[in-house]
């Protein structure tokens, strides 16, 4: 069989007057690529008529994969769903809405082949409702930068293309795939983004709203600890957890010293609820730290994962490239 070297990944949630036309435009710049590719479909438990298209898609051209989900799991969960049927070397993601173009795909690619592992969309010239979501998405933008120290302009646009070995070692969760670029900071990916262009939709309706700012807000803490702490939870639990323990001792120990040595009476003292608060909560913090390390090296062990991964080994004075510590190489 042939090698795919080229997987393109579209969830689709009721986009039935889209799909057609997407499929025109995107047939266009694949076969001028000359790339051998598939285009992978991931319906998201469409209501509309979006999973027939689909499959008249892929009755007549092979380049189609379809996915059908039995219900509606959400465009992260499409992605990933997509991420793991794929079979190309590169994977590109985009939304099936026709608000990204296939035109910027080669642009994409181009710099995949510099060296990049991840080449992130940037809506320059973003085409949404500006109130409801292109500023809110500019702070949340602004402060994942900030927090991860992975700086893009763009976390939510969907256009994106990602070396497969590095797309298929992150963990996705949530309303996560903005934060994939991020997360793949902790795998060492090379990063980089460019200017896209965004259409504003013009057929079917979005499928957010402003509360998947808030949304994103808490998943950029799961984020923050996963980049800097999934393989050492015990070190911030456990750290916060002595400084309150330690501080809690020290104040309990000062009013005990009251009571004994000057005989005053402590219990109506604000002090002593903080001693105690101070010093449970240190002991409550450190044992979450070490739950968290047990199920950290579940966590690894489980999945065949390591907390490290090799790009390239020298031996016998060759140089061989390997992936060791990613998920596939369990199966040598
Ligand atoms: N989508 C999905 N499942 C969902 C919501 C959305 O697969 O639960 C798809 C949707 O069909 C589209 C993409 O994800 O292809 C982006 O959705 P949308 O255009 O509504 O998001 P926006 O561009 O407004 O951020
Ligand atoms: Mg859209």
């Amino acid at each position: 069989m042939e090698k795919v070297e080229l997987s393109i990944v579209i969830p689709i949630y009721n986009e039935e007057e889209n799909l057609p036309i997407l499929y025109e435009k995107l047939k266009n710049v694949l076969e001028k690529l000359g790339k051998n590719y598939e285009i992978i479909f991931v319906n998201d438990g469409s209501t509309d008529r979006s999973w027939e298209i689909i499959k008249e898609f892929s009755l007549k051209d092979p380049h189609v994969v379809g996915v059908n989900f039995r219900k509606n799991f959400g465009q992260t969960a499409a992605m990933s769903a997509g991420f793991e049927t794929a079979k190309g070397e590169i994977i590109i993601t985009m939304d099936g809405d026709l608000q990204n173009d296939p035109e910027d795909i080669p642009r994409l690619l181009e710099l995949i082949d510099e060296g990049y592992d991840i080449v992130s969309g940037w809506r320059k010239d973003r085409k949404d409702a500006f109130i409801s979501r292109t500023l809110p998405s500019r702070i949340a933008n602004w402060l994942i930068s900030k927090v991860t120290g992975v700086h893009l302009h763009d976390y939510g646009c969907s256009l994106k293309a990602y070396r497969s070995e590095v797309a298929k070692n992150l963990d996705f969760y949530g309303e996560m795939h903005r934060f994939l670029p991020a997360l793949s900071k902790a795998i060492g990916a090379k990063v980089t983004e460019i200017p896209v262009k965004h259409h504003p939709r013009i057929y079917g309706k979005s499928k957010y709203g402003i509360s998947r700012t808030f949304k994103v807000l808490l998943d950029l803490i799961l984020v923050k600890f996963l980049l800097d702490y999934r393989t050492k939870p015990l070190r911030i639990l456990g750290g916060s957890g002595a400084v309150l323990l330690l501080l809690g001792a020290a104040v309990l120990l000062y009013l005990v010293g009251i009571k004994l040595f000057l005989g005053q009476d402590i219990g109506n003292r604000p002090l002593l609820i903080f001693g105690t608060l101070f010093f449970l909560s240190g002991i409550q913090l450190i044992s979450t730290g070490i739950v968290a390390e047990l199920i950290t090296r579940t966590y690894y062990e489980s999945q065949g994962k390591r907390p490290y991964l090799i790009r390239e080994i020298i031996r016998n004075q060759k140089l061989e490239t390997v992936n060791r510590g990613l998920v596939e190489e369990k199966v040598n």
